[in-house]
């Protein structure tokens, strides 16, 4: 029986009690919980560096992905630009979202109780699978044997379409970019626009595919192919009676439960339905209404480089005669309160999902989402996705960055992506140091390289003997070095030494100043 904060599971699709569950957010470290291993999409299959390595070569995908991320980027620019208080709003985010996870525990506990008196109905999972359940028997407990979906982060996270699949219910995406993936059979490369590996051209032709109801003639035209996909989800929006939604906020206050998007889709699905269920990480959670100030003006101008949503659809319980008349709401944990008892890891959970960290990466820019194997590509992914499945899968995430900082530049609530990824590198160490019997090649190395540089004249002679590595360069570069330092040439190349080190260029530019002269034989042969 899986764990919910480490506490007995507890079934059942109306809301239980959550006061056991609370206690252990409540304490400043709660039992660690994460994700259950082969459930979701949260582990990939291979490494980031083998199926990196394997993205690089597709061509067609690095252009795709380079127009696509500069033209976001450049838009975000602009409207950033626009706002004087950029730099407090962002502060001002920052500082709410640490807040909530101070006392995640209580903000729950009160949303619970909000959206309950509104006629509301809130479940608790501990992972993807109870989530799955319960979505499962919500859907079926309403007879449906079809859904619409909102475009959904965590739903992609617990593998939601495959369960209900599992149970002869059929999941249809109705955000245009996943409906893309979905009728592509594909994964989502990027937290906003899911299907930025896709150029116009093969989305006409996955359109006339798979879609069943596309005109054969169909061209590659926006337009054409924005009318094609209305018509087709239009049916679909007519005759559905369940929809299902995450949640980009959720206002503990209020109960209120928010949702933005650009095409109004998403509206469709949480009015339209009798039944709405909703699936939201518990980090979404916000405290108070006034705060959706703050984050409705940061979110849109860093995601799609909007002044607002076109979109931002808000709902509170069931409100007789008007939408959904049965709303559900599920709190899911699948590896958040692991992420919350990391002091240092927790900033994570800050993430509003607005992608801005992804299109300024030059990692991501090159590789693109589905190197990362995981529903969170990019630098929050790098950062998150290890903390929910525990570190030690997805251990190669952290090291899927140069550390150049652009992210935490670019992020609207300041989350310092490049110190999470050391964090969590020097975790992985850590756990590797535990469970080796003999040092590994790189421990032996950084040893020597310590015992070196601790010693002028040491260093000197190491300066002198790496000059021979001239002799392994071609215009500039090391390709290859012989081992135990292959493992960095595997990867990148290496500079050829500089003919004349720093120590050296400064005595022959300064052969009169009085200076302290070599240290030691070794640092007098330098020269
Ligand atoms: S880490 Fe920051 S920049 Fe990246 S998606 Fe989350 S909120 Fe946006």
């Amino acid at each position: 029986m899986s764990t919910f904060l480490g506490l007995p599971a507890r079934r059942g699709l109306r809301g239980t009690s959550p006061e056991p569950a609370l206690r252990g957010l409540r304490g400043s470290r709660p039992e660690p919980v994460h994700a259950p291993r082969g459930v979701g999409h949260l582990r990939g299959s291979e490494d980031f560096p083998a199926a990196a390595r394997r993205a690089l070569s597709d061509t067609q995908l690095r252009r795709n992905l380079g127009k696509a991320t500069a033209t976001i980027r450049a838009k975000r620019a602009a409207v950033v630009g626009e706002l004087p208080d950029w730099e407090e709003l962002r502060s001002a985010g920052q500082a709410i979202k640490a807040e909530t996870m101070a006392n995640l525990g209580g903000y729950l506990e009160q949303l619970e109780a909000a959206v309950t008196a509104r006629g509301g109905t809130v479940h608790w999972a501990r992972d993807a699978i109870e989530a799955n359940n319960i979505v499962t028997r919500l859907v079926q407990a309403a007879g449906a044997t079809e859904v619409v979906k909102v475009k959904s982060l965590a739903t992609d996270e617990i593998g939601l379409n495959d369960a209900l699949a599992a149970a002869g219910i059929t999941a249809s995406e109705t955000d245009l970019a996943e409906l893309i993936v979905q009728l592509g059979h594909d994964r989502p490369s990027h937290i906003l626009v899911p299907a930025i590996h896709r150029n116009r051209a093969e989305i006409r032709d996955i359109f006339v595919a798979e879609m069943g109801d596309a005109d054969p003639a169909l061209t590659d035209d926006p337009v054409a192919l924005a009318e094609a996909a209305r018509r087709h989800l239009r049916r679909k929006f007519l005759s559905a009676t369940v929809g299902i939604s995450g949640a980009n906020f959720a206002v503990a206050e209020t109960g209120t439960l928010c949702v933005v998007e650009s095409e109004g889709n998403g509206r469709m699905c949480v009015t339209l339905p009798r039944t709405l269920i909703t699936v939201m990480g518990i980090e979404k959670v916000i405290p108070r209404w006034a705060d959706l100030a703050v984050f409705l003006q940061l979110l849109p101008r860093s995601s799609t480089g909007e002044r607002m949503n076109p979109y931002t659809s808000m709902w509170t319980g069931v409100t007789p005669g008007d939408g959904p008349q049965s709303v559900h709401l599920v709190l899911l944990d699948n590896g958040r309160t692991a992420a919350l008892a990391d002091p240092v890891g927790r900033a994570a959970l800050h993430c509003i999902r607005c992608s801005a960290c992804l299109n300024v990466c030059p990692v991501y820019e090159r590789t693109g989402g589905h190197a990362y194997g995981s529903v969170y590509p990019g630098p929050i992914g790098a950062v998150l996705s290890p903390q929910l499945t525990g570190v030690e899968d997805n251990a190669s995430l952290p090291y899927a960055s140069s550390l150049c900082g652009a992210c935490y530049q670019a992020c609207p609530v300041k989350i310092d992506i490049p110190t999470l990824l050391v964090h969590l590198r020097a975790r992985h160490i850590e756990l590797q140091r535990g469970a080796r019997r003999v040092p590994s090649a790189e421990a032996i190395t950084m040893a020597a390289a310590s015992w070196v540089m601790a010693d002028p004249g040491r260093f000197a002679g190491a300066q002198a003997a790496s000059r021979s590595g001239r002799l392994l360069g071609r215009r500039g570069t090391i390709s290859a070095l012989p081992p135990p330092l292959a493992a960095w040439t595997r990867a990148r190349d290496a500079p050829v030494p500089p003919a004349q080190t720093f120590r050296q260029w400064w005595h022959s530019q300064h052969r009169d100043d009085a200076e302290p002269g070599p240290s030691s034989q070794a640092d007098r042969d330098a020269q």
